[in-house]
């Protein structure tokens, strides 16, 4: 393949941009916004990257070669990416998704340690292990810090000659329309369009556009040292980082918010989500019940029905690839869900049937067992 149009320079896109620059693949990439704008789904501070999947190994695999590409990134860049905390998983029952994701990280030598409930004292400065079965600890995981890795994708990819344009895109044909009249062409033509690829290609991809809440929190010194854990609790789908950069300490509810259409302006956080960050906060990490709110914000989740991501040419124009499907936790996968890609698109190995553009249905848990409240 010697050229590709990418449409959307999200973690996705731009990921997908730097591996076929690097390739030698001549690459336009396009979007409406600057690389990270807050208004798409890779555009806030933080991800985490954390390999525990359950039992899905294909997930598992991916997010452990993400972070050797992630890593490879910094190293081009010279910016610390990815801060390398551990990640911790609350588990509250012995036989539960927790366990099933030791069994898989066994299978896959991955490094973890499954702590007793009493352990958390040693991961985090305030600690309640009321209700817990167990911890699995996953030492080299941890927080990508993700508007400044989304721009350094797309930095990358244009030192190894990608050419970053600004513009709405439309399809035609098997092509691209700026909204300045310029016609893109190349051998493949990808929409990595976030939230937005549901819209311009309904007919063949339902992806559901919404409103989640982020709280940050002021735990002060303590929760800013290095060694505290980022977390997840699964079954009462929350997830949250120390403070990094100064942010604040984050507790995220991960429940599917309300349709929020892409285009939308971003809403306030809600008093509703903040209670239920609050309460969590003040029952597993009792300092943190009365912490000051530092701060709070609205960003989208672009839900596919069963949260597998989506990378499939359209059955009547091979040449054109619908990327997306991120479903909440898809920032992690970028670089290795483009090397799978690349690899789809030089016809060497295919990819995950999941992934197609086949009617699907709900199911999979991939994030917490948070659905839609
Ligand atoms: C609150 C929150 C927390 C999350 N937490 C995690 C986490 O902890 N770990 C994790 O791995 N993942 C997480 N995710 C998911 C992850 O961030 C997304 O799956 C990922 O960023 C999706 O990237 P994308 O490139 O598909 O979409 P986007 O980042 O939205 O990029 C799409 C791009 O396409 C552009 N575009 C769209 N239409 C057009 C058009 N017509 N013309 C030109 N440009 C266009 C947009 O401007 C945008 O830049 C989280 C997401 C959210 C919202």
């Amino acid at each position: 393949m010697r050229s590709a149009v990418i449409v959307g320079a999200g973690a996705f896109g731009s990921s997908l941009a730097w591996w076929l620059a690097r390739a030698g693949t001549q690459v336009t990439l396009v979007d409406q916004f600057e690389p990270g704008d807050p208004r798409t789904t890779s555009g806030g501070e933080s991800r985490l990257i954390r390999c525990g999947h359950g039992p899905d190994a294909g997930y598992t695999a991916s997010a452990r070669r993400a972070r050797t590409l992630w890593r490879q990134l910094e190293a081009a860049c010279g910016e610390q990416l990815l801060i390398e905390c551990g990640l911790t998983w609350f588990a509250h029952h012995d036989d539960g998704w927790e366990a099933r994701t030791i069994a898989t990280f066994e299978e896959q030598r991955i490094p973890h340690e499954r702590l007793a409930p009493e352990d958390g004292a040693r991961l985090f400065p305030s600690w309640s292990p009321t209700g817990l079965a167990f911890l699995l600890h996953e030492p080299e995981a941890g927080v990508l810090r993700a508007q400044r890795a989304v721009r350094a994708l797309a930095r990358q990819a244009q030192v190894h000659g990608a050419r970053l344009l600004r513009g709405v895109a439309r399809p035609a044909g098997a092509a691209a329309r700026l909204d300045d009249g310029r016609v893109l062409e190349a051998d493949v033509v990808v929409w990595a369009c976030g939230a937005w690829l549901g819209r311009l290609f309904g007919e063949h991809v339902a992806i559901r556009s919404t409103r989640q809440e982020l709280f940050f929190f002021d735990g002060g010194p303590a929760w800013a040292a290095p060694g505290v854990s980022a977390f997840v609790d699964f079954e009462q789908a929350i997830y949250g980082t120390r403070d990094i950069d100064g942010l604040g300490v984050k507790a995220a509810p991960d429940f599917d918010g309300p349709a929020l259409d892409p285009d939308a302006a971003l809403p306030p956080a809600s008093a509703a989500g903040e209670a239920i960050a609050r309460r969590f906060l003040g029952e597993r990490f009792p300092a943190l019940a009365r912490a000051p709110l530092r701060g709070s914000k609205c960003c989208r989740y672009e839900l596919s029905p069963d949260a597998h991501f989506v990378a499939a040419p359209l059955p009547e124009q091979p040449s054109v690839w619908l990327l997306g499907g991120g479903s909440g936790h898809g920032f992690k996968h970028g670089p290795a869900l483009a090397e799978q890609v690349a690899a789809a698109l030089a016809g060497t190995a295919p990819l995950p049937a999941h992934f197609g553009l086949a009617d699907r249905c709900g199911g999979s848990l991939l994030r917490t067992a948070g659905a839609a409240r």
